[in-house]
C-alpha cells in the first residue's frame, strides 16, 4: 500500500478589502484568501492549516496578488459597494496608489499623449506581472480538468479493454493489457504537455490583454518589451510573441 502524505496549500475565504488592480488600471473589490499549509492524506485535509499568509483576487478580472493584511484598517465580511468597501478597508488607497491612479487615467484619456518612457514602463509592469503568474503557475502541482478527465478516460479505457479481453480472448490478455495500459499513459501524458499552453490561452493572455488595451501598443513595442523581459532570463518571454499578444488585443 503505498501512502501518498505531506503538506499542500488550502485556500480558504477570509472576506473582502478594496484596493488597486494593476489589469484592470483601477480600484476594485478583492476577495481575500487565507493561505494556510495543512497536512494531506491523499491530498485530503481536514484543516485550514498553519498560516502561511495571505492573497488577494480581484473580484473582476481574477488577478491573484500577494496580500499584507496590516495594510488594511479591516477585511470586509460581505462585498460592500466600491467607494463604501474602500472606506472601510483600505481609506488611504488613493493617496497610497496616488502615482498609479493617475498614470491609469492619462492611459485611459490619451494613451498615445504618453511619453515613451512611461508607455514603456506600463508596458514591462503589465508583462512583469504575468511573468510572475506563469512562474507561480509551473511551481505549483496543480492539474486542469483536461489531465483529470484524460486520467479517469484512461483508468476506464484499460478496465473495458481487461474486461473485453477476459470474455473474447483470454489468451492474449497481458499483451492487450499492455497495449491499453501504454495509450492511455500516452493520451496522460499528452495532455499533461498541453497544460501549460492551456494556462496560457485561457488565463494569462486575456488578462495580459485586459493590461495592455487601455495602452494600444504597436507590435514593435510588445517586442521591445519581450525582448526586454528576455534579457531578464523571464521564461514567459519563450512562449509568447507580439503577434500572439496582438490576436488578443482585438
Ligand atoms: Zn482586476
Amino acid at each position: 500500500m503505498i501512502f501518498v502524505w505531506g503538506k499542500k496549500p488550502v485556500y480558504t475565504h477570509a472576506g473582502y478589502v478594496a484596493d488597486f488592480c494593476p489589469v484592470c488600471h483601477a480600484t476594485r473589490a478583492f476577495a481575500v484568501q487565507r493561505i494556510g499549509m495543512a497536512w494531506h492524506l491523499y491530498y485530503v485535509t481536514v484543516s485550514k492549516g498553519e498560516l502561511a499568509g495571505y492573497q488577494r483576487t480581484c473580484c473582476d478580472c481574477g488577478t491573484v496578488l500577494p496580500l499584507e493584511v496590516a495594510h488594511y484598517r479591516q477585511l470586509s465580511a460581505e462585498q460592500l459597494p466600491l467607494a463604501q468597501l474602500e472606506q472601510t478597508t483600505n481609506p488611504h488607497l488613493s493617496i497610497r496608489h496616488a502615482d498609479a491612479l493617475a498614470a491609469a487615467a492619462r492611459m485611459r484619456e490619451a494613451p498615445l499623449l504618453m511619453d515613451e518612457g512611461e508607455r514603456r514602463r506600463q508596458l514591462d509592469a503589465a508583462l512583469r506581472l504575468q511573468a510572475d503568474a506563469l512562474d507561480e503557475y509551473e511551481s505549483a502541482t496543480r492539474l486542469d480538468r483536461e489531465v483529470w478527465w484524460a486520467i479517469g478516460g484512461a483508468f476506464a479505457f484499460c478496465v473495458v479493454v481487461l474486461m473485453a479481453l477476459r470474455q473474447q480472448a483470454p489468451e492474449n490478455m497481458d499483451t492487450g493489457f499492455i497495449i491499453a495500459f501504454f495509450l492511455s499513459l500516452g493520451a496522460v501524458a499528452w495532455q499533461l504537455s498541453q497544460m501549460g499552453e492551456r494556462f496560457l490561452q485561457r488565463e494569462l493572455l486575456p488578462k495580459l490583454a485586459r493590461a495592455l488595451a487601455p495602452l494600444q501598443p504597436r507590435p514593435v513595442e510588445i517586442d521591445e518589451a519581450l525582448e526586454r523581459l528576455r534579457g531578464q532570463g523571464r521564461k514567459l518571454a519563450q512562449r509568447i510573441d507580439s503577434a500572439r499578444i496582438t490576436q488578443f488585443l482585438r
